[in-house]
């Protein structure tokens, strides 16, 4: 297939308006996989074990190879979904007849619109009796601006109208424009891990050409690879020995790790340096979250299997840690709150990272309450205390927006502005501290909303905050597992909360137990779990009880994963 023949293009949707249906469908008319049932969701199938995966499906139509890249969708993953239209010309935007623009659908066309994607809007569900496609169109030229006039009205499940949308794909995204006669310049938008074959890397050829044997370099690292397979995603890896100018498809180089596939590297012949792709930042894991096994001989099992998901996903960072009451485990970093849960593991609650800037000028990111630094070790040092910010989208019925500013409020949001989209619905735009949002936000937000208000954010950078490190002791201990970063508004109530769940979980001693929280030194709360029986205590122990305590792991683990 020459370069002009081919069309590199997406589907970027909100979750559930029918992305994974229409590409099968799509699959099907080309014949790429038969429309037998058992064959449904093939691109998602294919993934089972790739949550957050980009996935790429060559389908041959008429004289043209069509590359479709599909995107997890998902608001964590907006930097891998951003870097993934690098790889198109173009994208279908497609909305649900009966649902309209949701906050995902936005958050998504500003990504395909700021890549300068030629981008085509398609409604599907019109088979649904509550689907509106009137007013979806009125939302998608009020809200986007796009010309509607020819728009393509489908039901991806039932199979109207989807034969027009490739004919579309073709005449209106443009092909790609890379010259195989130019040094390599290869894109890496994707990676996987292979317990056979090691990292599966995906990558656009944007100049020259790639084959099997070559040696190649990162632009990031600067480390050197060879190229062991290399072919088309059919829907399968299928070797064709090489890839050239314009095309996409999988390469399999001697990388032993996914965390050396960053995902927006380009690569080039060794021989044959050429600039970067604009665009890249290595992930940055945006939450954190403290694991420890309830019981400390599964340590070992654990720490294989969570070594082998970070291997997988190289947008996960693990750090080893010890804490003196859990015992040794681990401080995992993702990429936001469903990155975490894809890890399905029993999670304490999650930190975000807090920076320090000194008067100096140098500045420290914190990832982990324990390296916080008292108030003391700040004297005179401090310039000002940064905490991560996020923009908020939300869309809504307005009957709920009053609920919803409450929730806004207490998370300490700040609303910058808000539009209606069309009679009813609005959308909401909040300054949020991200912190704030890393629990429950996205529940609280669905059930005050009785399930239609919509949620995506985008990262807003550091702002100035002012934050305190919260310490809890037990008889005049801190534990370090349960110091936390939080905001001084919240003092009173998170310290007064916490010694009294604590005082529930902690079982009665032999002596009395002293739970306390402060700030620098100073008691915002307390509570006593006073002894067993006192008189003995006293005799048996003398004045040494506060050496001794050997507080049941379980207990702490219950109110860890309490939060
Ligand atoms: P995705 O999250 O965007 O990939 O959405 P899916 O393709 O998984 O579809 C979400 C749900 O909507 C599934 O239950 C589909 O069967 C259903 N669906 C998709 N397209 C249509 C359609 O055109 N009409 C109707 N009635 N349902 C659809
Ligand atoms: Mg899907």
């Amino acid at each position: 297939f020459p370069a002009e023949n081919i069309r590199n293009f997406s589907i970027i949707a909100h979750v559930d308006h029918g992305k994974s249906t229409l590409a099968d469908r799509l699959l099907e008319l080309t014949g790429t996989i038969s429309s037998n049932h058992s064959h449904q969701q093939v691109l998602d199938k294919l993934n089972v074990e790739r949550e957050r995966g980009i996935t790429v499906k060559a389908q041959a139509y008429k004289d043209y190879l069509l590359n479709l890249i599909d995107t997890p969708g998902h608001v964590d993953f907006n930097y891998e979904v951003s870097r993934s239209l690098v790889a198109c010309q173009g994208t279908i935007l497609l909305v649900d007849a009966s649902q309209g623009i949701q906050a995902q659908t936005v958050a998504n066309f500003f990504l395909a619109f700021n890549e300068g994607l030629t981008i085509i809007p398609v409604i599907n569900k019109i088979d649904l009796p509550a689907a509106e496609p009137d007013r979806v169109i009125n939302q998608i030229e009020s809200t986007f601006e796009l010309d509607t006039s020819d728009i393509s009205l489908i039901s991806a499940k039932s199979g109207i109208g989807v034969d027009k949308i490739l004919p579309t794909v073709i005449e209106k995204i443009p092909p790609p424009s890379g010259n195989v006669n130019k040094p390599l310049k290869a894109f890496l938008f994707d990676s996987w891990y292979d317990t056979y074959v090691g990292v599966v890397c995906l990558m656009e050829i944007v100049d020259g050409k790639l084959q099997k044997g070559d040696k190649i370099m990162s632009a990031y690292s600067e480390k050197m690879y060879e190229v062991i397979d290399i072919g088309i995603m059919h829907p399968e890896q299928f070797t064709t020995g090489y890839l050239h100018a314009g095309q996409v498809g999988y390469v399999i180089c001697s990388m032993k790790v996914a965390a050396e596939a960053h995902v927006g590297d380009t690569f080039y012949h060794i021989k044959n340096p050429v600039d970067p792709l604009p665009g890249f930042e290595p992930a940055k894991s945006m939450v954190f979250a403290g694991v420890f096994p309830i019981d400390t001989n599964e340590f070992n099992r654990l720490d294989e299997s969570i070594t082998k998901l970070t291997l997988n996903d190289a947008s996960v960072s693990l750090q080893r840690e010890t804490s003196m009451a859990l015992g040794q485990g681990w401080r995992i970093g993702f990429l936001g709150t469903l990155h975490m849960d894809v890890f399905k593991q029993r999670l304490e609650e999650p930190t975000v990272p807090y920076r320090i800037i000194y008067r100096d000028g140098t500045s420290k990111l914190i990832r982990n309450p324990t390296e916080f630094p008292e108030p003391m070790e700040l004297q005179n040092k401090l310039s000002e205390l940064q905490e991560p910010i996020i923009l908020a989208t939300i869309i809504l019925p307005e009957e709920y927006m009053g609920s919803i500013i409450d929730l806004c409020g207490s998370r300490r949001g700040e609303q910058l502005e808000y539009t209606y989209m069309d009679e009813s619905r609005v959308i909401m735009k909040y300054s949020i501290p991200l912190a704030e949002i890393v629990t429950d936000f996205h529940d609280e937000l669905k059930s005050r909303s009785s399930g239609y208000a919509s949620f995506d954010y985008e990262d807003m950078g550091y702002q100035t905050s002012d934050i305190v490190k919260m310490n809890v002791l037990i008889n005049k201990r801190p534990i370090d597992a349960l110091a936390t970063i939080l905001h001084r508004s919240q003092v009173a109530n998170v310290g007064r909360e916490w010694t009294k769940k604590l005082s529930e979980v902690i079982p009665k001693q032999l002596y009395e137990v002293i739970i306390q929280t402060t700030i620098g030194g100073k008691v915002i709360a307390r509570e006593t779990i006073p002894a067993m029986r006192k008189n003995v205590t006293a005799k048996c122990y003398g004045g040494d009880v506060t050496r001794n305590i050997e507080l049941p792991q379980k207990a702490f683990y219950d109110f860890l994963s309490k939060g």
